[in-house]
């Protein structure tokens, strides 16, 4: 009796769509903040934060601040985008990426996406190119790179420079043949990129970002930039308008004892997503995210889409997993139907067909690096009632 009473109980528990994993020094880090009152971003555990993870993705600098937002924001003013400049990006991503140009005065532009990764479609960005072009910004999608190949070659061709949103990539690959034929780390192939440490993300510290760039100059803006824009020379005196984004040394310490643990973060991620995988391959209608032969993916979070055909969508699904205690998540909207940017002016009567599509039929599962192999099975089981 006991034993079966437990069974439901684990039956029908409630799976939340993602749970952070404290497994390692989070907590002893964090005793060190208190113990010894460095809580500011003055602390010691900031700048082994910063380089720790700089060196993890082999790239010269780190510069962590506040969030992912921030760290958008912040390299795009690093890169020295300003009024009137545009900055290339995908409509399937989060509003951060637009917002952070608007508030920099630039203008954002969109392409659309690869309709089976879901990452930026690099072959609409040529005929997006205009005198005003600054940036181009790849935004690596759910665990997986962006074809960034043809950005190289563009670059070369236009001039323009990349800022790579690296926030759903922690620790996944690209294949390049244009870099000489090796797997390079998301988030050190362009001028310089952003990341986010967000609660949900690979490895997190709450809330938070990073700067990562191999340029000292961008890097010496980008410390400026989150940091008020305090003069060198004079403190208190302000010589541009930043902003208060830095990260304190209790985020940063909670970063760092993450970090250590992100090669068996990726493993499980990987493992969970082979499981997934395969219950999901038998289903009809539905399918599991694809991954192109030259990425490696780090599955951040593990995402389904809809055939129309069975004329379910998302929230319908969503709906119907959610009687099941399984919970999920929508896709972004693209930033074309967003009204806070359409009653700015912007993208009125542009369409991405791709986008619409992903925002409708896509969603993802439960995604936590804790999930176990009964509550996988749980899940997808919960899929094939819903698809009937
Ligand atoms: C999470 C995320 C961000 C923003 O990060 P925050 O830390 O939440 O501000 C930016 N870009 C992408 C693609 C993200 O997924």
């Amino acid at each position: 009796m006991k034993n079966s009473k437990s069974m439901t109980l684990v039956m029908n528990e409630f799976i939340p769509v993602n749970e952070p994993c404290f497994a390692g020094n989070e907590k002893k880090y964090l005793s060190e903040c208190i113990d010894s009152g460095w809580i500011s971003s003055e602390g010691p555990f900031v700048k082994k934060f910063e380089s720790t993870y700089a060196k993890y993705l082999n790239v010269e600098y780190g510069l962590a601040v506040s969030s992912g937002t921030a760290a958008i924001e912040t390299a795009l003013y690093a890169l020295g985008v300003k009024k009137g400049d545009e900055v290339i990006m995908p409509s399937f991503t989060i509003i951060s990426c637009a917002i952070a140009c608007l508030r920099l005065g630039a203008k954002p532009v969109l392409v659309d996406i690869e309709p089976d990764t879901w990452t930026m479609d690099v072959s609409q960005v040529e005929g997006k190119i205009t005198d005003k072009t600054k940036v181009v910004m790849p935004v690596h999608m759910y665990g997986h790179a962006v074809d960034m190949d043809q950005l190289f070659i563009l670059k070369e061709k236009y001039g323009f420079l990349i800022l790579e949103d690296a926030a759903e990539v922690h620790g996944a690959e690209y294949y390049s043949k244009y870099k000489g034929n090796k797997w390079l780390k998301c988030g050190a192939m362009g001028d310089i990129a952003a990341t986010s440490f967000y609660a949900n993300k690979i490895i997190s510290t709450g809330e938070g970002g990073m700067v990562l760039t191999d340029n000292k100059y961008y890097a010496d803006r980008a410390a400026t930039y989150r940091n008020l824009c305090f003069s060198p020379e004079r403190r208190f005196l302000h010589t541009d308008i930043g902003y208060n984004f830095r990260m304190t040394n209790m985020q940063a310490a909670v970063g760092l004892a993450q970090l250590e643990q992100i090669e068996e973060f990726i493993n499980r991620k990987r493992h969970i997503a082979t499981l997934y995988k395969k219950e999901i391959s038998a289903l009809q209608g539905i399918h599991f995210m694809q991954v192109k032969s030259w990425a490696k993916s780090v599955f951040w979070m593990y995402c389904v889409i809809l055939e129309k055909e069975t004329d379910i969508d998302a929230n319908k699904m969503m709906t119907r997993l959610k009687q099941h205690n399984v919970d999920t998540r929508p896709f972004f909207c693209g930033l074309h139907e967003q009204p806070a940017l359409s009653r700015q002016g912007l993208f009125l009567n542009e369409s991405y067909p791709h986008t619409s599509h992903a925002s409708k039929y896509g969603f993802y599962l439960p995604s936590s690096i804790t999930l176990t192999n009964e509550q996988i099975l749980r899940i997808t089981d919960a899929l094939k009632k819903g698809l009937n």
